[in-house]
This record gives C-alpha cells, sequence and structure tokens, in this order.
C-alpha cells in the first residue's frame, strides 16, 4: 500500500485569458491535515481549485499528487487518483432521495457491494442522513443538505478531498455546523484542502494555510501565525 500522497502546487501561473490570475502560487497540502486557501472575492480561490483539477490549464510551474505530476491531465484522471471535490453550495439533487444523492455519488465505483458499504460509512458518520435516508433532499434542512452534498463528494473514498466555500450562503447556525462536519472529517484522519471566506472559523479547524491577494500567495504557515499574520487582515480588509 503506498503512503500518503502530498498534493503539491509549484510555483503555478494560470488564467483565462491572456492575464495571470495566479501568479507563481506555491502551496503543500499535508496528508492527515486541514489546510486552507484564505482570501476575499476575486483573490483566486476558485481559480487555484480549478487549476488543481485540471479545469484552467497551468502555464508554468506544476502540480503533483505525490509523485504523479497533474498538469495537462484531464479532470476525471485526476480525480481517479483519489482527490474528491465538494463544490460549493451545498448543491443536492432535491427530487433524489438521501440515499439516491448517495448513490449518484458512488457512480464512479461499478462495485454495488463496495457502494453500499461506503454509504454505511457515511450514515455512521452522519446519523442524521441515516434518520432521513428515504426523504426527498430538497426537503431537507440546509445543515442537512450540506451533510448530504459532503457524503456525496466522500462516496468515491478520496485520498484527499476539496471542499469549497461550504458555507456560502448558510446561515450562521448551519454555518457552524458545517464547521463541525469538517472538524469530524480531520479527526477521522482525512485530507483536506478547504477554500473559504470565513476567516474565524476556517482558523479555528484548519492546522495550516495560505492566504491569497490577487492571485499572489501573501501569508503562508501554520493557522496560529497566520491569525497573527498584518497580511491576512489587509488581504481583507485592506488595512496596512
Ligand atoms: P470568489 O470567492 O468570488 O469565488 P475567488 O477568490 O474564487 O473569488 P476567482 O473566482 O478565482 O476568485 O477569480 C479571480 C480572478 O479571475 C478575478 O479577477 C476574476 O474576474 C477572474 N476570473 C474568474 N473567472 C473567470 C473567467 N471565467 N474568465 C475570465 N476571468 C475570470
Amino acid at each position: 500500500i503506498p503512503g500518503p500522497r502530498q498534493l503539491s502546487v509549484k510555483a503555478v501561473s494560470s488564467g483565462y485569458d491572456r492575464a495571470d490570475v495566479l501568479k507563481q502560487v506555491s502551496i503543500e497540502v499535508v496528508p492527515g491535515a486541514v489546510t486552507c486557501i484564505l482570501g476575499a472575492n476575486g483573490a483566486g480561490k476558485s481559480t487555484l481549485i480549478r487549476t488543481v483539477l485540471g479545469l484552467n490549464r497551468v502555464r508554468t510551474g506544476e502540480v503533483r499528487f505525490g509523485e504523479t505530476v497533474l498538469n495537462d491531465m484531464p479532470t476525471h484522471k485526476i480525480v481517479a487518483l483519489g482527490i474528491g471535490v465538494i463544490p460549493e453550495g451545498n448543491r443536492v439533487l432535491p427530487r433524489m432521495s438521501v440515499v439516491e444523492n448517495l448513490q449518484v455519488g458512488g457512480l464512479l465505483q461499478s462495485d454495488t457491494r463496495k457502494v453500499a458499504a461506503r454509504m454505511e460509512e457515511m450514515f455512521a458518520i452522519f446519523p442524521r442522513l441515516k434518520e432521513r435516508r428515504s426523504q426527498l433532499a430538497g426537503t431537507l434542512s440546509g445543515g442537512e443538505r450540506s451533510m448530504l452534498s459532503i457524503a456525496r463528494g466522500l462516496m468515491t473514498e478520496p485520498e484527499l478531498v476539496v471542499i469549497d466555500e461550504p458555507s456560502l450562503g448558510l446561515s450562521p447556525l448551519f454555518v457552524s455546523e458545517v464547521f463541525n462536519i469538517v472538524r469530524r472529517l480531520k479527526e477521522s484522519g482525512m485530507t483536506i484542502l478547504l477554500v473559504e471566506q470565513n476567516v474565524r472559523q476556517t482558523l479555528d479547524v484548519a492546522d495550516h494555510g495560505y492566504v491569497l491577494l490577487q492571485g499572489r500567495v501573501v501569508a503562508s504557515g501554520t493557522t496560529a501565525a497566520l491569525r497573527e499574520d498584518t497580511e491576512l487582515h489587509r488581504a481583507y480588509f485592506g488595512v496596512h
């Protein structure tokens, strides 16, 4: 069994048109820990995720997962390597039941017994989803929908999971619930790349992180150090 693989982004530039959005960005996602990417609107967080997942081309630099170079690799192959994605906005399939949503999450897995076993693991992490297993996803509360979208993203048993702005659009009560879920996933040993705008709660759950400002990493380190970093405050509030 190979050891845990580290995701590394090394001096990567990428963008959409002519100008680069990401400029020489380097990050490391340490196995078994929560690494966060913080930054205000438009800082380049989504572009960074898109580049890691092969949705934006790496123009210069290198993205690696363990020994494997991900540059120019199609997204489905990157996902098949063991990198899972939980997209922003807690999207679920509203007219399908909880179980059906999880089955859709397991579509990559052709062994139905493995899908069933993984679903039981998800129900162990999220007992509420088990209680609501036959309920249509559209009738769940906001917090339950977050749980379902996260559980669905974990159905493929990713080695590393990218969680994109999980608190986006949620009321404060559900935001806390989402961060509790991330905390539980961390305790279960998952490797997590958490992209968020919610600074305080993200720093509470993450181990280390990076602050993006205008496509560059302007601060990085342990969350304890980042908390004290004036660059973090500047990245959000523009104060010096
Ligand atoms: P948000 O939190 O609002 O999603 P973000 O930190 O994820 O912000 P990005 O979405 O990566 O930031 O955007 C970074 C820059 O890239 C912005 O200047 C944005 O205008 C630009 N950009 C984003 N998507 C595109 C696109 N499809 N085409 C051209 N430019 C884009």
